[in-house]
């Protein structure tokens, strides 16, 4: 079937990484463009494959080039919906050959080429050709395809702002709904690949964290595949809607996640927050010393208020993990009426990058909107607080009330005697701040895990009184 490729495509290359020492050229990525983008077509000449810009021979080993793969189908049966769930399929499908890796979707691709497959003598050309025919094997409802494969910088550019409108289209339209309107969910296993107990509940107000598949496209994909990756959830009996806790879908995560996660929050970090497996184009973090929420997005280079960057918060909580305090999401759910309502939306939100604090401006309600710091206004708890007073967040009256509550309570709790804190064991004096600010004292919702390690906690006597 692939005779005519010179090097082997099968699922087995699927998780082939290729490292710096091995890669031949990078490209699309964070130090270039580029874009994914699947259009279904009233006509389309099968099998049509072309390359606009240098192949792979033309390229000079160590470049980083702009990439982009436009795909173009035709069938009967296809509808417009299907195209996003079809081209969530890119990702997979290019990572079946061998000495290329595919990494992210949309407009946030990421693929590199081995030493080896140049060798061999491999061309972009063939990976058009490999891709039309896994697709047509995928998919057997797509009659022909044709695909096009663009590495110059002109067309790659002209191709992503085509594909942007296109995306925002698709996100928009799946803003007329909320997860009310609806009697079903869908489940996504499409990660599974690679995060084995990671299911992705995709409602109405929670696009996947993917940002690449809506309500909508679930509903195409399930309708036409319903043994498929994306299936439905009856939504059943709502346990909590502010958190967005039901009976079917915990259910679901249960079995499909072989037990690893059994309960999750889908509007909330804390508790039991959504799955991660990689893929996510955020991350909502909680800083604790603030009870407040930082996000973060995968194009952010710096490090976060935490003092870590995207990349190793990533790593923290990805692989269909469940971590307190952490999850991945789209940049699209941030567009969302429910965006982490149970926490307290964009009221909880203390940082973000000032990029996607740009892009999701209207949707951060008004008296906020210049009170929640970017990388250009703060990068530690430190200087955040100090925003914060400055800008008179409206959580400073609140930690004003907590503070005379604190003051309050102080009085009734006399018998605490002292609890010393051997602060070296820390590290840094002082770095435990959780129990310390008294203006940040206990989450609001979902309450709060401490864990100490290597920490000696000297105490006469300890009172915790029930409020
Ligand atoms: S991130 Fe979620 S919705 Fe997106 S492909 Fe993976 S499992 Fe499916
Ligand atoms: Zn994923």
């Amino acid at each position: 079937m692939f005779e005519d490729i010179p090097v082997d495509v099968s699922p087995m290359y699927e998780g082939e990484r290729i490292r710096a020492a091995n890669m031949f050229v990078e490209l699309a990525g964070p130090k270039s463009i580029g874009a994914e983008l699947v259009q279904v077509q009233e006509s389309v000449e099968d099998g049509k494959v072309s390359v606009i810009g240098p192949e792979i021979s033309e390229m000079t080993q160590g470049e980083i080039y702009p990439f982009g793969l436009k795909i173009d189908i035709q069938g009967e049966k296809l509808e417009k919906e299907l195209e996003s769930v079809i081209e969530r399929r890119v990702h997979e499908l290019c990572n079946y050959v061998k000495g290329f890796m595919h990494l992210n979707q949309r407009d946030q691709i990421w693929c590199r080429i081995s030493t080896e497959a140049l060798e061999a003598g491999f061309k972009l050309e063939h990976l058009a050709k490999a891709l039309s025919v896994l697709f047509k094997e995928e998919f057997p409802i797509i009659e022909s395809i044709a695909i096009t494969v663009l590495t110059q910088e002109a067309e790659v550019s002209e191709f992503l702002e085509m594909a942007k409108e296109q995306y925002t289209i698709r996100d928009e339209r799946a803003r007329e709904l909320s997860d009310e309107d609806v009697d079903v969910f869908y489940g996504c296993l499409m990660c599974q690949s690679f995060a084995p107990s990671h299911m992705c509940v995709v409602t109405p107000d929670r696009t996947a964290l993917c940002g690449a598949i809506n309500w909508f496209d679930c509903r195409a994909a399930a309708k036409i595949d319903p043994e498929g990756p994306i299936f439905e959830i009856e939504k059943g009996e709502v346990l909590d809607a502010e958190k967005g806790e039901y009976v079917n879908v915990n259910a679901a995560i249960a079995e499909k996640s072989q037990g690893m996660t059994d309960r999750v929050y889908i509007h909330s970090v804390f508790g039991y927050p959504h799955t991660s497996c990689g893929c996510f184009e955020a991350v909502a973090f909680y800083i604790p010393e603030l009870d407040r929420i930082g996000l973060v997005n995968r194009d952010f280079k710096g490090e976060t208020p935490l003092g870590i960057p995207f990349s190793a918060m990533a790593g923290q909580c990805s692989g269909g993990k469940q971590v307190e305090g952490f999850t991945g999401l789209s940049l699209e759910y941030m567009r969302s009426p429910k965006f982490l309502k149970a926490d307290g939306g964009y009221g909880r939100v203390i940082w973000m990058p000032k990029e996607i604090k740009e892009s999701v401006m209207e949707f951060i309600p008004e008296e906020l909107r210049d009170k929640i710091p970017t990388e250009e206004d703060a990068n530690s708890i430190k200087e955040i607080r100090k925003f914060i007073r400055e800008a008179e967040h409206p959580v400073m009256e609140r930690i004003k009330q907590a503070k005379l509550e604190a003051a309050e309570e102080s009085e009734e709790i006399e018998e605490i005697e002292e609890i010393k804190v051997d602060e070296s064991e820390f590290g840094e004096p002082g770095m435990a701040p959780v129990m310390m600010a008294p203006e940040f004292a206990i989450p609001a919702s979902g309450g709060v895990k401490i864990i100490f390690k290597n920490a000696k906690i000297y105490a006469e006597k300890v009172i915790i009184k029930k409020k």
